[in-house]
C-alpha cells in the first residue's frame, strides 16, 4: 500500500515538475524572443527600442546618464527678467518640414505636433528648396523669398559669387554620387572663385556648417557640406520649435515604448555599458557599469564611435576602425552675455557666426529661434573652456553641455563604409546606428538610421514601422 502510495505520489510530482518546465520552457512568445541591447538613449537608440518593441523581441536600452536624449538635452530654467520656467534644447532646437520628415511623423503619431505643443517662426538663415533638388541660399530676414539672395548683400558682385557658388553646390547636391569623398579645397581647386569670396564668404558658412575651424574646412567633405547647408531648408518657409523641448521629446517616445511593449522593454537609466564581448555560442556578453553581465542576441550601438570603440575594445577589428573617428570638442551655452564679448575684436565674421581669439569660429545657434521666444536668452556654440568659466564667474551663464562634434572629412566617410562592412560581416548582431552613421548627423537621420537597422534584421517588422511612418521609406 505504502509502495503504491509512494509510486502515485512520484508521478504526480513528477508530471508537476514537466508541466512547469514544459510551461517555463515552451513559452508562447517568450522562448523565441531575441534578446536586444540597444547601448545609447539618445534618439537613435530611443528609436530602435521603439521599433524593436513591437515584434518579437526583448529590448534592453542602457543609457549611461540618469535621462535620456543624448546631444538633445533640454534645460529648464527661469530667466532672470521672466516669470515662470522656459525650457530652451541644448542640441537642436528647430525643425522644418522638407528636412525632418521622419521626426515629424514621429511627432505626429505620438500626437506631440499639435498647436499648443510648437512655435512657429521664420528663420533668420535658411535655404529655401523650391523643389527637393534645389537648396537656395537665403539671408537674415523674416520676409524670405527666393529673391533675396540676390538683393540682400550689399556688395553686388559678393552676391553674384554667392549665387555662382549656390548654383555649383546646387549641382553637387543633385548628383551625390558623382564625388563623394572630394575635400573642400578639392573642390574650390576645380571652381573659379576669387580667394576673397572662397576665404571671406564662402569657406566661413561652410565650417559653420560642418562646425569645423578655418583650417580645417578645407579637408572637410564637400558633400557633407552642401547637404549641411541644405539641410536648413525649409518646403513651407516655416520652423517649428517643440514647446516641451525636443530633449523632453525623446524622454516622451521612451516611455512610451516602455508602455507599449508591456514587459518587453526594459530602460536602464544612469548604466552605462563598459564592455561588450562575442561569446563561445555566438551570443554577445554585455558588462555593465556594475559588473552584471547579461547574453544577448543582438547588440546595436546607438553611441557615437569614440565610445562604441571603448566597449569593444576587446574586438581589436571593430575598436581599431572606430577609433580612427575624429572629433571636435565643443560646448554648447545657454546665457545671457547680451554684450557679445565672443568676438573681442567685435567682428562679425558672417551672419550670427562669431571668430573667436584664435581665429576658430564660434557659432551662436539660431540666435533668432531663441531670442524669438525668450528675450536676452542666447545659445552660443563655443570652443573654449575658458569662456564658458568666465560666463560663469560673471554671472551670465545658464547651463552648458559638452558635446563632440565629428569632423566630417573624406576619411570619416570612409571609416563609415568600412564599419557597414564590418557590421555585415558580423551578421549584423553588432549594428551601428545614430546620426554620426548616415552621411549627415541629425535628429531625423538619428531615426532613419534605427529604421535601417530594423530592415537589415526584422524586414516584415520595418514593413510595418513604414505604414505607420511613411517618410521612413523615403529613402
Ligand atoms: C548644438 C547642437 C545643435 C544641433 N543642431 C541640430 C539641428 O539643428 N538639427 C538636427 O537635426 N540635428 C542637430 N544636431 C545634431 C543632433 O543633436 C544629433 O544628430 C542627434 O541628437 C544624435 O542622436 P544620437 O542618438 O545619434 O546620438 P546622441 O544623442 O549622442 O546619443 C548617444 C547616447 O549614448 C549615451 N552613451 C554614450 N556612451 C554610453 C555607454 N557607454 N553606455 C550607455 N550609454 C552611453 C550618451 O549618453 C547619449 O545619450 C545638433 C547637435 C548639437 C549639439
Amino acid at each position: 500500500m505504502f509502495w503504491k502510495k509512494l509510486f502515485f505520489y512520484t508521478l504526480f510530482l513528477f508530471s508537476l515538475l514537466s508541466f512547469s518546465y514544459i510551461y517555463t520552457y515552451a513559452g508562447p512568445d517568450a522562448s523565441e524572443a531575441k534578446r536586444i541591447a540597444v547601448i545609447g538613449g539618445g534618439m537613435a537608440g530611443v528609436s530602435a527600442t521603439l521599433f524593436f518593441q513591437a515584434g518579437n523581441y526583448q529590448v534592453e536600452l542602457f543609457e549611461k546618464e540618469q535621462a535620456l536624449g543624448g546631444n538633445a538635452r533640454t534645460l529648464r530654467f527661469k530667466p532672470d527678467d521672466h516669470d515662470s520656467e522656459v525650457t530652451v534644447d541644448m542640441g537642436p532646437d528647430s525643425f522644418a518640414y522638407g528636412a525632418w520628415n521622419s521626426y515629424i511623423d514621429l511627432l505626429n503619431y505620438f500626437d506631440l505636433f499639435k498647436n499648443e505643443d510648437v512655435t512657429a517662426f521664420s528663420p533668420s538663415i535658411a535655404i529655401y528648396k523650391e523643389q527637393k533638388s534645389r537648396p537656395i541660399l537665403l539671408l537674415p530676414g523674416s520676409n524670405i523669398s527666393p529673391w533675396t539672395t540676390l538683393i540682400h548683400p550689399s556688395n553686388v558682385s559678393h552676391s553674384l559669387s554667392m549665387l555662382k557658388f549656390i548654383t555649383q553646390a546646387r549641382s553637387l547636391y543633385t548628383n551625390p554620387k558623382a564625388n563623394p569623398y572630394e575635400t573642400v579645397d578639392q573642390w574650390f581647386s576645380r571652381h573659379n572663385f576669387s580667394s576673397s569670396v572662397e576665404n571671406t564668404m564662402v569657406k566661413p558658412l561652410l565650417a559653420s556648417m560642418t562646425n569645423a575651424t578655418l583650417a580645417e574646412v578645407g579637408g572637410v567633405s564637400m558633400l557633407h557640406s552642401i547637404q549641411s547647408l541644405a539641410f536648413r531648408s525649409v518646403w513651407d518657409r516655416t520652423f517649428y520649435i517643440s514647446n516641451i523641448g525636443l530633449g523632453e521629446v525623446i524622454k516622451i517616445i521612451g516611455k512610451k515604448a516602455e508602455e507599449a511593449a508591456k514587459g518587453n522593454v526594459t530602460i536602464h537609466r544612469g548604466n552605462a555599458v563598459i564592455a561588450v564581448e562575442k561569446t563561445a555560442h555566438n551570443l554577445y556578453q554585455l558588462t555593465d557599469q556594475n559588473g552584471v553581465v547579461r547574453e544577448f542576441d543582438y547588440v546595436i550601438f546607438a553611441t557615437h564611435p569614440y565610445q562604441a570603440a571603448k566597449i569593444l575594445s576587446s574586438n581589436k577589428s571593430f575598436s581599431d576602425l572606430l577609433s580612427q573617428f575624429k572629433y571636435n570638442r565643443t560646448y554648447i551655452a545657454v546665457h545671457k552675455d547680451v554684450q557679445e564679448k565672443f568676438t573681442p575684436n567685435g567682428v562679425r565674421a558672417f551672419y550670427n557666426i562669431r571668430l573667436n581669439h584664435q581665429g576658430n569660429f564660434n557659432l551662436t545657434m539660431n540666435y533668432h529661434a531663441i531670442n524669438y521666444r525668450y528675450k536676452n536668452v542666447l545659445k552660443s556654440w563655443i570652443s573654449e573652456r575658458s569662456e564658458i568659466d568666465r560666463l560663469k564667474n560673471e554671472g551670465l551663464l545658464y547651463g552648458y553641455t559638452e558635446y563632440y562634434h565629428p569632423v566630417v572629412t573624406p576619411k570619416f566617410l570612409k571609416l563609415q563604409a568600412s564599419v557597414k562592412e564590418l557590421s555585415k560581416q558580423e551578421n549584423h548582431q553588432i549594428t551601428f546606428i545614430g546620426g554620426w552613421t548616415t552621411l549627415f548627423e541629425t535628429q531625423d537621420t538619428a531615426i532613419r538610421s534605427a529604421y535601417l537597422a530594423l530592415k537589415e534584421l526584422d524586414p516584415e517588422l520595418a514593413a510595418a514601422w513604414g505604414e505607420r511612418l511613411p517618410s521612413l521609406l523615403e529613402q
